[in-house]
């Protein structure tokens, strides 16, 4: 990395720098068209934070928004930064499918695709809005739905089109607790992300959220690094102030649980670099 990062997103104890943000959305939640106003202000907060290579994750909901020739415009305007044209694809089964097409039509022309389960039984709420989507959890056996929801990644993973992982356990996002040991399937869901060569992100968004856990947790977080899962950073955000949030205190993470490296993505590559500075 050259010498003139910015240190904010730095801890003092810690020779780590931090300098990707693979999770954000622009768009935030409704269509919003690509343009150098919305875009910009994105280019501007990564700049400021030093931040040196970032992602447009969209929710595939709103692919009808992205616009790659604006991408390339923001890329020509930037050229300090990467940035990666990216989307979010949801297990939503009014949308996805949809998504999936439109996906698959700009395999190509995408650097990263992130993939997120963010529905259980019912198809009209994602079950992590705050806090609507507690009540999906009233009276219910939490076990089960801890069950279901690694399930259904599983499911998303197998059906291909991904490069990473969101929020692999976003099932916690409102405090929930298993009681039973979750090990098992955890396990089998990192089989399969390891054996698809797939990334999981260390995503700061669980800090803002009801947990107030980083996603995913301590022990999973030591089984990737077990199994070799690459990690990417990511803070979710849904307003360009968001963007790189709580990265020092994941800095601080990263160096006390032993991750010295991040993924970066072009066009579906992955490549871990070391965070040393
Ligand atoms: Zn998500
Ligand atoms: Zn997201």
């Amino acid at each position: 990395m050259a010498s003139e990062a910015l240190p904010t997103l730095r801890h003092s104890n810690t020779p780590l720098f931090l300098f990707s943000d693979y999770h954000m959305h622009p768009q935030g939640h409704r269509v919003q068209r690509y343009t150098q106003e919305l875009l910009q202000p994105w280019a501007d907060s990564a700049a400021r934070l030093g931040l040196r290579d970032i992602a447009f994750t969209d929710h595939d909901r709103y692919h009808a928004g992205i616009d790659f020739d604006e991408i390339n415009r923001l890329r020509e305007q930037n050229s300090a930064l990467q940035i990666r044209a990216g989307i979010e694809l949801d297990n939503d089964p009014v949308h996805s499918p949809a998504g999936r097409k439109w996906i698959e039509k700009n395999w190509d022309k995408l650097d990263f695709v992130l993939g997120s389960v963010h529905f259980l039984e019912r198809a009209d709420q994602m079950f992590d809005s705050v806090p609507d989507g507690a009540g999906q959890f009233e009276h219910r056996n939490i076990d089960e739905m801890y069950a279901d929801y690694f399930r259904r990644v599983r499911q998303l993973i197998a059906s291909g089109l991904i490069d990473a992982v969101a929020h692999l356990d976003l099932i916690k996002i409102h405090g929930h607790r298993p009681t039973a040991n979750i090990g098992t399937f955890v396990d089998e869901t990192l089989e399969l992300i390891s054996a698809r060569n797939l990334a999981i992100e260390l995503s700061t968004a669980g800090w803002r959220k009801p947990v107030n856990e980083l996603y995913p947790s301590d022990p999973i977080i030591e089984s990737a690094i077990k199994k070799e899962i690459p990690f990417t950073t990511a803070s979710d955000a849904h307003s360009h102030v968001q963007l790189g949030e709580n990265f020092a205190r994941l800095t601080d993470k990263m160096a006390e649980i032993g991750i010295r490296r991040v993924c970066i993505f072009e066009k579906h590559k992955g490549v871990q670099v070391p965070l040393q500075l």
